[in-house]
């Protein structure tokens, strides 16, 4: 299950989504994480590259791609 507390870590090294050098998607961080899985947050192709083949290994593949875990902050729209 994904965590919900303001700043989720890296489900392979345990890095804040706050720390400096975690990657964001186009790197923004008000686009999001730039890697993901059904467990959680990723900092790094190094640790997603770790994390599914970790998985490979275990026996417990991803069969589908994860929803995205943290929704982008919407822009603010003046009316
Ligand atoms: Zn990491």
């Amino acid at each position: 299950m994904l965590t919900r507390s303001p700043h989720p870590s890296c489900i392979e090294c345990g890095k804040s989504m706050s720390d400096s050098g975690f990657d964001f998607h186009y790197g923004l961080r008000q686009n999001g994480p730039a890697y993901w899985s059904d467990e959680g947050v990723i900092c790094s192709h190094v640790c997603a590259a770790a994390h599914f083949s970790r998985r490979r290994t275990d026996g417990r593949e991803m069969k589908e791609p994860a929803a995205e875990p943290i929704l982008p902050v919407a822009p603010f729209v003046r009316r």
